[in-house]
């Protein structure tokens, strides 16, 4: 806006229409005048955001888009939308029915006629980090997403839901596609969009790590009200099993992650969320879940732990846990005291559950 001549308000008046109003054309803005209208469309400028290329349904009400980016290219990333969650924000502060706080006891009245949803998107188009029993890391990694691109991807399916800030209960996770602490700027940038923008809460975000250290360490500064929860993507008892199947760990083990979150000031009643993929036969043992709440008393961190029963995906040769090994898991971990929930498997019809976006069509 300054750069075109116009006062530094106007910018005011430019991110309401886009992160509340939810305006896609530049006619849209009613609060400029005719004449700017008209100066910015003759000047070539546009508004606009990522667009919702396809939709699939799954039979439990999860929506996965494909998501045109706006790099000028035409690669795609995936959003996810979750009616009532997925279980993964249980136990973690932004449940009202378990925290006193007012705002989050109101969102949880009865019969309000609220919506309640996870919406998980995604921070890079593929991804490096290479995860053994992940399908996006298939993909390799193709280019970063800016942050408009990943904020542009909660604001269309906000829009596409009808989602009023303030009224409705959504839950936003950076969980897609991408490891977010490797686009560090962008990742960060979408999130003060969403916060001071969009009239997000940071309280309802989380972001999730396979443990990129020097990305913990820039997280831990920054200030509480623009900072997402933290999730730590474990999925193994030890370094030598989550060398296997996460690489990442031979460059950061386990305790190099601890140390790097320990410097996170966490909010009163907040906890660290250790993500705990289960592959049959391969980190489901009851062994392993001793050494899980071993590790996790050991790192001294508020902590629970969010079990998730492996999605297959195609040309991925991990076998899905066996139930029983699942629930003998979690009594393990929940007799040592540890806050453990199973998280639901969501949409695994349509290839939406964890683990399996990948940008493709044939799921
Ligand atoms: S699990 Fe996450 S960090 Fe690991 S390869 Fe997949 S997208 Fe990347």
């Amino acid at each position: 806006m300054v750069e075109i001549g116009e006062p530094r308000w106007r910018w005011g008046q430019l991110a309401e229409a886009i992160y509340r109003q939810r305006i896609a054309e530049i006619s849209e803005i009613t609060t400029f005048t005719k004449s700017l209208r008209q100066r910015l469309v003759v000047e070539g400028w546009s508004v606009g955001r990522p667009e919702i290329v396809q939709v699939f349904r799954s039979a439990d009400g999860t929506e996965r888009y494909l998501v045109q980016g706006q790099g000028g290219d035409d690669l795609t990333v995936e959003a996810v939308w979750m009616p009532e969650g997925d279980n993964g924000e249980t136990g973690d502060g932004s449940d009202g029915r378990e925290v006193s706080d007012a705002r989050d006891s109101e969102g949880a009245e009865a019969g309000s006629g609220r919506q309640r949803a996870t919406i998980c998107v995604s921070n890079q188009v593929g991804c490096a980090v290479n995860c053994q029993f992940c399908l996006t890391a298939k993909l390799g990694l193709q280019r970063n997403l800016s942050a408009g691109e990943i904020a542009g991807q909660v604001v269309a399916v906000l829009d596409r839901h009808g989602v009023e800030v303030g009224r409705d209960r959504v839950n936003l996770v950076f969980m897609g596609m991408g490891e977010p602490f490797l686009n560090y700027d962008s990742f960060m940038g979408a999130v003060r969009l969403l916060v001071t923008e969009g009239g997000l809460s940071p309280r309802r975000m989380t972001v999730s790590t396979s443990g990129i250290v020097p990305g913990i360490e820039r997280f831990a500064h920054e200030p509480a009200e623009v900072r997402p929860k933290l999730a730590i993507s474990l999925n193994a008892p030890n370094d030598a099993i989550r060398g296997e199947i996460m690489p990442i760990n031979r460059k950061w083990t386990i305790e190099a992650v601890v140390e790097a979150v320990r410097r996170v000031q966490l909010r009163p009643r907040e906890r660290v969320t250790f993500e705990y993929v289960l592959l049959g036969g391969v980190n489901d043992r009851p062994e392993h879940a001793a050494e899980v709440a071993r590790l996790v008393r050991k790192s001294g961190l508020p902590a629970k732990v969010n079990l998730i029963a492996w999605n297959p995906g195609p040309g991925i040769a991990y076998d899905t846990p066996q139930a029983e090994a699942v629930e003998t898991f979690r009594r393990a971990l929940a007799d040592a005291g540890i806050p453990v929930y199973i998280r639901k498997p969501r949409g695994r019809d349509i290839y939406a559950a964890c683990g399996q976006l990948k940008r493709t069509v044939e799921g």
